[in-house]
């Protein structure tokens, strides 16, 4: 007897079937097309990621130069001018059966929103984005439906905690968003979420139980109001030090570059053990953490959290979702 093994990774032609303006700093796109009913994953996406390949300027998708097995060695493998760029992002929602099953995904358009100088940072991702109309399409990767488990990619993983501590950036927000939207009605919790500007506070639907705390950044330097606002929810006294300096500072063991750390991996390859002996309140025993954004901001919320908060490193998710002045 012979049997056939799919492939849990599902590599697609995505076609753009739908672009909408949320606000200055993010576009909304639906994605749709041959192969899109068996998009996972089934039932609430979390902080799914996904995989964009992002075609270099007037050239097609390269998905269809690829085959899922293999699909990396063979992207690397391409010509330049036919690989354009792999990015990651969230699964904002999986909706519809059949051929109405779309991907939604939430970009956004940094280095093309209102507030951006001429030549502020803007990538090919951001750039595709905010130029992207009905007919465009782009590579992805996404987990094959009933197969998330093998595909991997959700992080949010409370277990028994009775209380969450959720910290998020522009880009993080996608993830924020989808997680709280699938929160039972009862938890309990804080959610931070700074964005480029008030006009960039989304609709979102939190449970009654969930504190929620819109930052609008202006012109107030990135992660600075969350840090003073993540102090206050703890009860911890205020801190004039800047991102930067908190993040370099304090206990524990250095991350590296890439800021990934969850109760199962840590980008750091330390040991994830209990390191905390210091007598902790109870809610903060009892508490999970996830925190995802702008590196520097991230690692700052570690330091804070797990060095004065008094957590310890399994009750915690901080992800580095991308890093000032460093292409992803
Ligand atoms: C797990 C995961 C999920 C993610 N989900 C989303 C999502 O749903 N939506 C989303 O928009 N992003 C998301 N991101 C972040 C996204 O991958 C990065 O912002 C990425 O750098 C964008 O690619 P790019 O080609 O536009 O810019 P790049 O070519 O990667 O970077 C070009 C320059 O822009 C800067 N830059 C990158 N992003 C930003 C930003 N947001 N603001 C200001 N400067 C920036 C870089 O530092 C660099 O200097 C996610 C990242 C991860 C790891």
């Amino acid at each position: 007897m012979t049997t056939t093994t799919v492939s849990p990774v599902l590599l697609l032609t995505a076609v753009v079937r739908r672009v909408e303006r949320l606000s200055p700093s993010f576009v909304r796109i639906r994605f749709g097309g041959s192969g899109f009913e068996h998009v996972g994953p089934e039932g609430p996406t979390l902080d799914q990621r996904i995989k964009l390949l992002i075609p270099a300027p007037g050239r097609p998708a390269p998905s269809a130069l690829l085959h899922p097995e293999g699909w990396y060695a063979a992207w690397l493998a391409l010509p330049e001018a036919d690989r354009g760029h792999l990015r990651t992002y969230t699964a904002r929602a999986v909706e519809g059966e059949g051929d109405d099953r779309h991907l939604v995904v939430d970009f956004v358009l940094h280095g093309h929103g209102p507030r951006d100088a001429a030549g502020a940072a803007a990538g090919p991702a951001g750039t595709w984005a905010a130029g992207a109309a009905v007919g465009d399409e782009i590579g992805l990767l996404a987990p094959r439906r009933g197969q998330e488990r093998a595909f991997g990619g959700i992080e949010f993983d409370p277990g028994t905690a009775r209380r969450l501590v959720l910290v998020a950036d522009e880009t993080a927000l996608p993830a924020l968003a989808s997680i709280v939207e699938s929160l039972p009605a009862g938890t309990r919790g804080v959610a931070v979420v700074e964005v480029p500007d008030a006009t960039d506070f989304l609709d979102v639907r939190f449970p009654p139980g969930i504190e929620r705390h819109w930052i609008a950044r202006g012109t107030r330097p990135r992660g600075e109001q969350t840090l003073a606002l993540l102090r206050a929810c703890l009860g911890l006294q205020p801190d004039e030090r800047a991102v930067a300096d908190v993040a370099g500072l304090g206990p524990g063991v250095d991350l590296d570059e890439d800021v990934w750390e969850t109760p199962v991996h840590s980008s750091s390859g330390a040991e994830i053990t209990t390191v905390s002996s210091a007598p902790v309140r109870a809610d903060v025993r009892e508490t999970y953490a996830w925190v995802a954004g702008d590196s520097d901001t991230v690692k700052a919320c570690r330091r804070l959290l797990v060095g004065e908060g008094g957590m310890d490193r399994p009750q915690v998710a901080f992800m580095g979702y991308w890093k000032q002045g460093r292409a992803s």
